[in-house]
Order: structure tokens, then C-alpha cells, then sequence
């Protein structure tokens, strides 16, 4: 033990010499019981975190645990892991230190399901990281923007949903860069598939996106009467889950810090002004109503086109007519003419809440490309990325974004398992050293499955092939959120339940272009912010076959993945104790549904019978 060693226990909060084992390579029985009572006499003695050798296993403890303070970043600091009890600091200095003395990009994948506490380990690992890092004010700059994009990202992106108060709806990898003394001079921040439907319609019970609540709650007299801004139940779109409070959020206090940080970001006040002018025109648009008149939508509420005209810069009948009619183009006798199409009121409430989710995801992908504007430096050196992506998701009814978000989490598990269980299995084999196999499941044959999938929902929407209106992808996936929902279905292989998607609205969310019509409309605003929002070519468009939210999503993940694979990997491994959000409970067959899932048991197998210490020679010689 190290010279720290005497402040070993001192940061707990009560006198705690041992509880279960630190590493649990170190259990005398590996079987998932042995875990799960492992993780549970450490978590009810209130330590969150274990290792699985270099892999951090962090138990939710919905309260402030006592052992984040400047004493503990002192006492992490270039200590050896088992120096002190586990941490995630520990984990982020070492990968700083990898980084330093290795010149190696390093990663760190956090994943587990919505609620188990990966943004929370996200913002830990780059706070720590600024915290223990140089620099003078250019550095000082980076480091408050890197810590201020979180609460504007959040703002825009995270919601609550059943699960999760504060849920991230969006998935981001963060790049901190630093320069080659180690100081965070730049970052990059890629974010994925923001979930924008969230913005017109959601489950009962849940939230849209927290700005909306944080804008009519926040706002000072003058923003609101020149917003309009008014009740929060006053508007459709907030009023249809019946949800406006959150218990641990003062969405007051949010609005400010918000506001703060788009100041940090530089976000100049005239820009700031046109996203809460954006932000109050979508809650104005979804109070836009329509009738039956005739076979056709008319408005019902003529006065309500108002507000979200002016406050977008619109023309009042222009967006009338483009809600209630589509211009299409027909082809008579071998010459092409565009005629116009009116709509029925099915057609013109989708067409509404197109635009408006248009408008959303626009002004968050806004948001991002500031923050990157901001950090942005022109020659790269060493970074360490943040994976923070959404959890898997099972709902009674799974759609298009669950669909999308299972994916990029087979993609990830995936990773881990090449890495961690397959990689280091052949390694020994390799190297001729005596080695039992140790079984797993390999779940590529899920992501190749899925990967089909969205290639086959991408070509029976590109070749505009009506689907039935019904089709259900019942794909057999190998992580589940809830074990009981699904435990009637058949099991498929060891681990997995089958997740059943709903492909009622799965062409229409996966063909996902904004009609020419509402990209016109937008690009005749007045504002020039807005039409900048609006970028498209449209003459250009025509041509291209328009890409599709499948795709997209596909290639991303697959950037991603090779990002990943460059990079020194670390990993974090986030499990929710219990669905009620309160400390010291303990569901043990979640915790052992998650333990199964995650791969724990095969993890510590592998990890025990390899060797403890592992370095490439060049660098163990080096070093
Ligand atoms: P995820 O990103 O995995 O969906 P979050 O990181 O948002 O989950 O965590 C959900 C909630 O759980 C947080 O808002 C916070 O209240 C609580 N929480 C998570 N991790 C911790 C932690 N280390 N200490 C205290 N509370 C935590
Ligand atoms: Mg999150």
C-alpha cells in the first residue's frame, strides 16, 4: 500500500474497513449470486463502485455519496488502482495517465440501462479530468465550455421520461483534446440521433424536452408577453402527457443556468433571443389545430397561426397553405408539373409536427456546432472520448427510436465483447498459452440481423413500396430492461427476451425528409438565423435519393465503432438498483437481470484466468 494508504477509509462516511471484495476477480464463487450479493453488501454500505480487474462496476445510489471532493481528487491522483478503494476517479486518471505516458487516445464506454447513472459518470470523468489538468486561460476556457455544454445540451436533449427524470435522449461522444503537456485545449462533440418525436408526442406521464418547461417557467415578464408565453397547460404539446413538474428540478433555476451557459459557449444575446423565439414558436405551432372541411383539413383556429408565424418570421397565409396542402410533383404526357395536393387532417397534424420537430432537432444540432466552434482546434494531438449514449430500451410498445437505440447498444455490447471477451480468449490461444475455453454469447449475429433490418426498412422506403400498414419485426435481442415483461415470449439464447417492434410509422419516422413545401417556408422567413437553419439546396435535393434516418443511424453507429477501436478502451458498467429512484433499495432480480446481461460473470471468468498484468513489450519496456 502507498503513502496515501492511511486515508484509505477516511472518506467514508461512516468506519467501513472492508465490504464484499474491492476487484471481484477476487470472489471465491463465480456465479451471478455471488455478484449480485457482492454488489449489494458494498452498495448498502455505501460504496457504488467495484472492479472487475480494469472494468468499473457503479451501482446508482440515488443520494450525494460523500467521496467526490477536491480530498478524493487528491488522493486519486497518479495513485495505483488498488492503492485505494475503487472509483471512478481512479479510472479517469488512468486513462489520462495512459494517455500521457502511452501517447495513445483513449475511450471510455459507459453503458447500462436508462436511470443507471452513465450521464452522471460522464460528468465525473470530465470534471475530474479538469480538475487534475493545467493550463492557462485559453485551457481555463476550454475546460468551463466542456463543463457548461453539459446543462445546454441537457436543456434541449434530456427529458423526463418513466424511467429517468433527467433522461438523455440524445447519444454523445465527447472528445476532450489536449495538447501534448496534457492540457484540454479543444473538443468535439459528436451527438447521435436526438430523439425529436418526443417534441409532439410522448407516453403518459413523461416530459418533452426540459427547455420548454424551463422557457414558461423562467422567462422574465418581458420575454413572455413577447413570446406569448403563458400556463405551461396552455399548450398542446406539453398539455397531452399531463406531466409539467419534476420533483429534483427547479426548472426556473435551469432556465438561468442555461441562459449562462449559451453566454459561456459564446452565443452572442441576439442569437439567444432567436432560440427561445424558436422554442416558444414550436409550443405555439402545436396549438395549431385543424377541422374536417369537406375531405380536407382546414385550420380550426385561424388566430393561432399568429404567433408561431411572427415568431418564425413567416408569412401567416403561407404557413396556412402549407399545412393544408402539399405540392407534388406529376408527370402529364412525359412533362413534369407540380400541382398542389390539399390534405387530409390525419396528413396536415403530421405535417404540422414535422416542421416542429424539424425545428427542435435544428436548433440542438445549432447548439452542438457552437459548442464545437467554440472548442475547436486546428491540429490534433491526444484525446480522451466520453461515450455517453442512451441505454436500451423495452417499452410495452417499441417503435422507430427504440429500434435505432438498440441497435447502437448491440453495436457497443459488441465491442465489449470482441475487446474484452473474444480478443483476449484468442490472445491466449494465440500465444500458446493453455487456456479452457470460457463460453459466451457473441451477439453479432443481432447486429448483423438488425443491420439487415434497417437496410431492408431503408429500401422499402426509398422504393416508395407501401408496407402493410402493420408489420411487426419481432427481433430477438440479447439485452432486456425487464425481464417479467418479457419473460412469457421465449427465450431465444441465454440472456435474451425478444423485443417486439410496433412498424405502425416505422417508414414514415425512418424516411424522415421535411417536405420541400416547409423548407421553402423556411427559407422565406425573414429571420436570417432561421433560414440559416434551413440550409438545403432544394434544386440539388431533387436529384439525390434523400437519405434515411436508418441509414444515417447505421453509419454513424459504424463511425463510431472504428473511433472506438482506435482508442485505448475503458469501460464503465452503470446498474439501477431499483426502479423507485430511492437510496438503499434493492431489487435483486434487477440487479441479477443486469448482471446476466451485462456479461459479468464472463467478464470476471476471462479476467481471472488471464494474467493480472498485461503490456505490450515495447511499452512495459518504455516504461
Ligand atoms: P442515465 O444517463 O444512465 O440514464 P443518469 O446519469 O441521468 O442516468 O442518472 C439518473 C439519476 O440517478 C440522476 O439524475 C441522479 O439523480 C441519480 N444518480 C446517478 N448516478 C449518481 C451518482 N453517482 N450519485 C448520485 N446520484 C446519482
Ligand atoms: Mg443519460
Amino acid at each position: 500500500m502507498g503513502s496515501k494508504g492511511q486515508f484509505r477509509y477516511h472518506w467514508q462516511s461512516h468506519n467501513v474497513k472492508q465490504s464484499g471484495v474491492d476487484d471481484m476477480v477476487l470472489l471465491t464463487k463465480i456465479n451471478e449470486d455471488a455478484i449480485v450479493e457482492n454488489l449489494k453488501k458494498r452498495y448498502m454500505d455505501d460504496y457504488i463502485f467495484t472492479y472487475i480487474g480494469p472494468v468499473l462496476i457503479s451501482v446508482n445510489p440515488f443520494k450525494q455519496m460523500p467521496y467526490f471532493g477536491d480530498k478524493e481528487v487528491e488522493l486519486y491522483q497518479g495513485a495505483a488502482q488498488y492503492e485505494n478503494p475503487p472509483h471512478i476517479y481512479a479510472l479517469a486518471d488512468n486513462m489520462y495517465r495512459n494517455m500521457m505516458i502511452d501517447r495513445e487516445n483513449q475511450c471510455v464506454i459507459i453503458s447500462g440501462e436508462s436511470g443507471a447513472g452513465k450521464t452522471v459518470a460522464a460528468k465525473y470523468i470530465m470534471s475530474y479530468i479538469s480538475r487534475v489538468s493545467g493550463g492557462g486561460p485559453r485551457v481555463q476556457h476550454v475546460k468551463d465550455i466542456i463543463l457548461q455544454s453539459n446543462p445546454l445540451l441537457e436543456a434541449f436533449g434530456n427529458a423526463k421520461t418513466v424511467r429517468n427524470n433527467n433522461s438523455s435522449r440524445f447519444g454523445k461522444y465527447f472528445e476532450i483534446q489536449f495538447s501534448s503537456g496534457g492540457e484540454p485545449d479543444g473538443g468535439k462533440i459528436s451527438n447521435f440521433l436526438l430523439e425529436k418525436s418526443r417534441v409532439v408526442m410522448r407516453n403518459p406521464g413523461e416530459r418533452s424536452f426540459h427547455i420548454f418547461y424551463q422557457l414558461i417557467e423562467g422567462a422574465s415578464e418581458e420575454q413572455k408577453s413577447s413570446l406569448g408565453i403563458t400556463s405551461l397547460d396552455y399548450y398542446s404539446y406539453l398539455n397531452q402527457s399531463g406531466s409539467y413538474k419534476v420533483d429534483d428540478i427547479n426548472d426556473r433555476s435551469d432556465f438561468h443556468e442555461t441562459i449562462h451557459a449559451m453566454n459561456v459557449i459564446g452565443i452572442s444575446p441576439e442569437e439567444r433571443t432567436l432560440v427561445l423565439q424558436i422554442v416558444a414558436g414550436v409550443l405555439h405551432m402545436g396549438n395549431i389545430q385543424f377541422k374536417e372541411a369537406g375531405n380536407y383539413a382546414a385550420v380550426e383556429n385561424e388566430e393561432f397561426l399568429a404567433f408561431p408565424s411572427f415568431l418564425l418570421g413567416i408569412d401567416q397565409t403561407g404557413l396556412k397553405e402549407k399545412l393544408t396542402s402539399r405540392k407534388m410533383d406529376s408527370k402529364w404526357g412525359g412533362k413534369s408539373e407540380s400541382i398542389d395536393v390539399t390534405l387530409n387532417v390525419e396528413q396536415a397534424c403530421y405535417t404540422r409536427d414535422a416542421l416542429s420537430k424539424a425545428l427542435h432537432a435544428r436548433v440542438f444540432d445549432f447548439l452542438v456546432e457552437s459548442i464545437n466552434k467554440a472548442m475547436v482546434k486546428d491540429h490534433q494531438e491526444l484525446n480522451i472520448g466520453v461515450l455517453d449514449i442512451y441505454g436500451f430500451e423495452i417499452f410495452q410498445k417499441n417503435g422507430f427510436e427504440q429500434f435505432c437505440i438498440n441497435f447502437v447498444n448491440e453495436k457497443l455490447q459488441q465491442i465489449f465483447i470482441e475487446l474484452t471477451l473474444k480478443a483476449e480468449q484468442e490472445e491466449y490461444v494465440q500465444e500458446g498459452i493453455r487456456w479452457t475455453p470460457i463460453d459466451y454469447f457473441n451477439n453479432k449475429i443481432v447486429c448483423d440481423l438488425i443491420e439487415s433490418k434497417v437496410g431492408s426498412v431503408t429500401s422499402y422506403t426509398s422504393a416508395s413500396v407501401g408496407p402493410p400498414a402493420l408489420v411487426v419485426l419481432s427481433l430477438s435481442v440479447s439485452q432486456s430492461l425487464d425481464s417479467d415483461l418479457f419473460s412469457s415470449w421465449g427465450q431465444h439464447h441465454e440472456t435474451g427476451p425478444q423485443v417486439s417492434y410496433d412498424a405502425d410509422g416505422f417508414c414514415e419516422r425512418n424516411r424522415d425528409v421535411l417536405f420541400t413545401d416547409l423548407i421553402e417556408l423556411m427559407q422565406s422567413s425573414d429571420i436570417a438565423f432561421i433560414r440559416a437553419l434551413f440550409p438545403e439546396n432544394l434544386n440539388q435535393e431533387k436529384k439525390g435519393r434523400p437519405t434515411t434516418a436508418g441509414s444515417k443511424i447505421k453509419k454513424q453507429a459504424n463511425d463510431l465503432v472504428s473511433t472506438l477501436m482506435k482508442c485505448t478502451p475503458h469501460y464503465i458498467r452503470c446498474i439501477k438498483p431499483n426502479e423507485t429512484k430511492r437510496p438503499k433499495d434493492w431489487e435483486e432480480s434487477r440487479v441479477k437481470h443486469q448482471v446476466e446481461y451485462l456479461g459479468l460473470k464472463e467478464n470476471i471468468r476471462v479476467r481471472r484466468a488471464g494474467y493480472a498484468y498485461r503490456r505490450v513489450f515495447r511499452k512495459f519496456l518504455n516504461r
